[in-house]
């Protein structure tokens, strides 16, 4: 373990800002874990993945950003229908499905290819395509470091709503350092989730009427290749905005003085109201201010064009929400994690 002084984020958050941090380390075990927090029991501490759903605003982070290395990921248990696996949190994401995919498990599947270690996804319940960490996620190991002791939380405990979980609570937040997570996964009655109007599509596209696991795996690729922005090549988080959710009579209402904004049912009386729909109607498709600006082809992404600062990206956000807020009178929420 190597402690790094004054160390440049750049290549450690998918945004691309040249924040420094004080100190730097990359935590491979308990033993690092426990280590860091005896030299450093004080100082601010802020626990990084892959840094593709986070935003610094300010040039310098004082504390100490701990990077999660615990790598490892196995079968625990399994029979005839369904396997229980554990995987570490400084895993690959994309890498652990496709080894949950060779393994011939399913329920990972179409949240394939998204960026980011497997101890932050149930940090925000990643999901996409129908699908959500919370449908096949049963329990979380994590550092508890107010006591220094390893607790489970069960997925009960997690919390696990649309991007939200109980690691984003003031309460918890920063509080627990996450390891390990357990999913169960099924083996047969290997029921595909293609119910997602743009899958269907796809599926449609490259001529596949009873798709397998792979066909919908190509045809996720195809859909992110096409909507969404390489990190390598332009600096973003994904969706910088979560959609947000409110009551059938304000969406009437809503579309009857707006017709383009959509949104979908998620129950009788909810309807989760599209990002997207709510940015083109202020008229800020394709806006760009200096560095920043909007992903032409989905504007809830956020993209750095260069040298674009945190705080730059992060007024840029407000400017949408204050847009938003005053034409429809809907508070938009930040999917990104703004560290201060
Ligand atoms: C191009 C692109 C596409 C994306 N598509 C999707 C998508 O389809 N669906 C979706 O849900 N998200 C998507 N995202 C967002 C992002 O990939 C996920 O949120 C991912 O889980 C973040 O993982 P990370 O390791 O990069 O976390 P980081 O960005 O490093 O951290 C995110 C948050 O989790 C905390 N954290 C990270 N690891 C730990 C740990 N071990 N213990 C405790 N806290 C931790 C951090 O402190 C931070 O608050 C996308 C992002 C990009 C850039």
């Amino acid at each position: 373990m190597f402690i790094k002084k004054n160390f440049s984020l750049k290549k450690f958050n998918t945004f691309g800002i040249n924040v420094y941090a004080r100190y730097f380390v990359e935590v491979k075990s308990i033993e690092d874990i426990q280590k860091i927090f005896d030299i450093y029991p004080y100082i601010s501490k802020f626990f990084l993945g892959n840094g593709s759903n986070i935003l610094f605003i300010k040039d310098y982070y004082p504390g100490i950003v701990i990077k999660m290395g615990m790598k490892g990921k196995k079968v625990i248990k399994e029979n005839d229908d369904e396997a229980i696996v554990q995987a570490y949190a400084g895993e690959n994401w994309d890498e652990f499905v496709n080894w949950t995919i060779k393994k011939g498990f399913s329920g990972l599947e179409n949240l394939s290819f998204i960026p980011g270690t497997v101890g932050a996804a149930p940090i925000q319940n990643i999901g996409a395509y129908g699908t959500e960490v919370k449908d096949t996620l049963i329990k979380v190991q994590a550092y508890e470091i107010d006591n220094r002791k390893i607790r489970e939380f069960t997925r009960k405990e997690c919390q696990l709503t649309y991007r939200y979980s109980c690691f984003k609570h003031p309460y918890y937040r920063n509080k627990f350092l996450i390891l390990s997570v357990f999913f169960i996964l099924r083996k047969k009655y290997k029921q595909l989730n293609t119910s997602y109007v743009e899958i269907q599509k796809e599926l449609e596209n490259i001529n596949v009427k009873t798709p397998t696991i792979n066909d919908l795996i190509q045809a996720i690729f195809n859909i992110r290749q096409k909507k969404l922005p390489n990190p390598k090549k332009i600096g973003n988080a994904g969706s910088f905005f979560t959609n947000p959710i409110i009551g059938v009579l304000d969406f009437k209402k809503l579309k009857y003085q707006y017709p383009d904004i959509t949104g979908y049912s998620i129950s009788n009386q909810k309807i989760k109201l599209s990002a997207n729909s709510l940015i083109e109607n202020i008229g800020w498709k394709g806006k760009k201010i200096g560095n920043v600006g909007i992903y032409e082809k989905k504007p809830i992404i956020l993209v750095n064009y260069g040298k674009a600062s945190g705080m730059e990206i992060y007024s840029f956000s407000e400017k949408i929400m204050k847009n938003i807020k005053k034409k429809f009178g809907i508070l938009l929420s930040r999917e990104v994690n703004v560290i201060p």
